[in-house]
């Protein structure tokens, strides 16, 4: 399985317990969910009394404890592999008892899970807010959403999202507000949701990524994403 699948039992539930193909599998502890300890393994080998399923599609059908299991589960498996050798030296790393770090044999350099914080905005003019309509959606559905961004060294968040909405859209916006976050694991972002007011320009859009974007009034929303998304929460606060 790939990073952004997870497999099911027939019936659609998870498997609680080892099943004879997972020997020889790594098995990554992540924690405990309803108060079972639960690992996370990654293989190619899918078994035949499992089904595979999108996590994303997932993720809109299951309940917000279990988002946040995988979210964290999937980002520590990350670690784990991204870790396997030291930056600085070259030796392999291992996992350090008792935290998620993962440390080097040799120099005893640490490296925690990487979190990388990014800004969404949504951008309100009177009863209109701004929606653009990523060339990557384009494929199977027409839904358009609010702008987002990785924040860059030496940032705040807030001048993060002046330049991103000065980029993609090249409007001014200002009023920036904190509204709230979510942890998305593809492979390891904190998004950091804000709201902002239109201050002045007109839509030039960033062509590379956007295809479309606009205002839309509030009562007249084209297709927006699922519920379980920040970019929706967002849109309905
Ligand atoms: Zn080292």
């Amino acid at each position: 399985m790939s990073g952004h699948e997870i497999l099911l039992t027939p019936d659609g539930n998870y498997l609680w317990q080892k099943q004879a193909w997972m020997e020889g599998l790594d098995a990554v502890r992540t924690g405990k969910l309803d108060a079972h300890s639960v690992s996370i393994i990654q293989t190619d080998n899918v078994p035949a009394e499992g089904t595979v399923v999108n996590v994303r599609q997932l993720m809109a059908t299951q309940p917000a404890a279990m988002v946040a299991f995988y979210s964290h589960a999937s980002q520590i498996l990350r670690s784990q592999k991204d870790h396997r050798y030291c930056g600085c030296c070259g030796s392999p790393c291992s996992p350090r008892v008792g935290e998620w770090a993962m440390v080097c044999s040799t120099c005893d350099m640490s490296y925690y899970p990487r979190i990388s914080p990014c800004i969404i905005v949504l951008i309100h003019k009177g009863d209109e807010v701004l929606l653009v309509q990523h060339k990557k959606h384009l494929r199977n559905t027409s839904i358009h959403t609010v702008i987002a961004g990785f924040i860059e060294p030496g940032e705040t968040a807030e001048e993060a999202v002046v330049r991103e909405v000065r980029e993609e859209v090249g409007i001014e916006v200002g009023q920036i507000e904190y509204c709230l976050s979510q942890s998305w694991p593809f492979p390891h972002a904190l998004m950091l949701g804000f709201r902002a007011e239109f201050k002045s320009g007109d839509i030039c859009l960033e062509e590379e990524e956007l295809v479309s974007g606009g205002w839309f009034h509030r009562d007249n929303l084209p297709e927006i994403p699922p519920q379980f998304t920040i970019s929706r929460q967002l849109i309905d606060i």
